[in-house]
């Protein structure tokens, strides 16, 4: 660690106290902040990133709500509202129990990075709610909602703060959010994206993330003259980007061998194609978080109870689930089992000592907050076709998405080049994601 990162890290570790995954994320961006300071000294004097880090606003609110047999229960929400310098706040809002401000703000930071290598106009926020989503039912979710915007929709507005879903918020949560807002506001606008498509939605937002990732790993792999078509692909999660991703992989040729929830994994050695892709969604509704009963959907495929997928030979590894998901020993038994690449769908799904493990092994290695980008980019999409009162077709949508991944891949690749020849992708997302937004607020005055 250098004497930059651990001096930063003494400070935010004891201005920020517990907030470990915010700690995790500032201490993976600051080794190359260190590196583009001195290179760029005016960033240094201007204190960008002691700025960045620090977010310009945070909204904490109470959220009470009635269950189904009349009890009161009370969550907290949250908006993290971190840096808007090339654009509205934008990102997710995610209901899960681990969600608390060292989370939402790690995310945010995130989100700072990821939205600007997309180069459309959009900043960055994060927010949530500790509510767990799992065995609620379609009217306890509803008012759950309700509640949560009665206090998100003075904060919020399409040139000012849009959020969108994440982990828990899919398409029935934008719409009760979205509901809500309007009945409160009296006005219909792209205030929220992963919209319904009669009402504002974009073709291709759902699918998003997951596409993008995909279309990042086959940048990576050009750069080695490989392809996806015939590899086999390891992924965790089952939710809405392993969801994405499986579909792409299947359309472009490869097999996906594993998926997995908190439960454990299960291996399907004939691979989730087709049907099962859509089965995956139904498992989801189901409210229950857990990935087992697909073993019993589909003949010869087994359930390893409490393990995670890493475990299995793959060519490709794609953690699709949550934030440090994949450890030091995951890293280990892919890379003895000569896995080509590891690639983040999730956001921090590795802790920093498996990256380590695939950086100096050659493994190629994608970074979250440059592969998942394509569900936000799909989102600033879908903000330009609203403010146009207009809709573009699935190919475009797709055509978009896919320069987009493809610039964001370009630009990691251009910034990641090492002197020993290999790319360092985490360095180029960080760096790639850093000048747009440190020249915007250079030119925008200490704000
Ligand atoms: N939650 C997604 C992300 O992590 C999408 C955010 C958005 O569309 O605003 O990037």
């Amino acid at each position: 660690m250098s004497d930059y990162v651990e001096k930063l890290m003494t400070e935010v570790t004891a201005k920020n106290p517990g907030e470990v995954e915010f700690h995790q994320a500032v201490e993976e961006i600051a080794a190359s902040v260190d590196l583009i300071y001195q290179q760029y000294p005016e960033y240094r004097s201007a204190k960008i990133f002691e700025r960045m880090i620090e977010p310009e606003r945070v909204i904490m609110f109470r959220v009470p709500w009635l269950d189904d047999q009349g009890e009161i229960h009370i969550n907290r929400g949250y908006r993290v509202e971190m840096n808007s310098a090339i654009g509205p706040y934008k990102g997710g809002l995610r209901f899960h129990p681990s969600v608390n401000l060292s989370s939402l703000k790690f995310l945010a930071l995130e989100q700072t990075f990821k939205n600007s290598l997309t180069s459309l106009p959009l900043g960055a926020g994060k927010g949530g709610s500790d509510f767990n989503p799992k065995g609620k039912s379609d009217l306890e979710i509803m008012r759950f909602c309700q509640s949560f915007m009665n206090e998100l929709f003075r904060y919020i507005g399409s040139c000012t703060d849009v959020p969108a879903g994440d982990i828990g918020v899919g398409g029935r949560e934008i719409g009760y959010l979205f509901g809500q807002y309007k009945k409160l506001k009296n006005e219909f606008t792209g205030v929220l994206t992963g919209k319904g498509i009669e009402w504002g939605g974009s073709l291709i937002r759902p699918e998003a993330t997951g596409f993008g990732v995909v279309y990042f790993i086959e940048e990576m792999l050009k750069t080695r003259g490989e392809v996806l078509k015939g590899k086999r692909v390891a992924i965790s999660g089952f939710g809405n980007v392993a969801w994405g991703v499986a579909m792409k992989l299947d359309e472009l040729g490869a097999k996906v061998i594993t998926l997995s929830g908190p439960d454990g994994y299960v291996y399907d050695e004939a691979g989730v194609s087709g049907e099962k892709i859509a089965s995956m969604v139904r498992l989801r509704a189901t409210n229950n978080d857990v990935v087992a009963p697909y073993a019993d959907l589909y003949p010869g495929v087994e359930f390893y109870q409490g393990k995670r997928p890493w475990e299995v030979p793959c060519d490709i590894a794609i953690p699709c689930a949550i934030q440090n998901e994949f450890h030091d020993q995951d890293a280990e038994a892919l890379v003895k089992n000569q896995c080509m690449c590891v690639c983040e769908g999730a956001n921090m799904p590795c802790t920093l000592d498996a990256i380590q493990i695939i950086q100096h092994s050659g493994v190629l290695c994608g970074p979250g907050k440059a592969a998942n980008a394509g569900g936000v980019a799909v989102s600033g999409l879908e903000m330009s076709q609203n403010a146009m009162k207009m809709m573009w077709s699935r190919e475009e949508v797709n055509r978009r998405l896919r320069e987009i991944m493809q610039k964001i891949h370009e630009t990691c690749y251009k910034y990641g080049q090492k002197s020993c020849g290999y790319v360092d992708y985490i360095h180029g997302a960080n760096m790639g994601g850093f000048l747009k937004v440190a020249n915007a607020m250079l030119d925008q005055g200490v704000v």
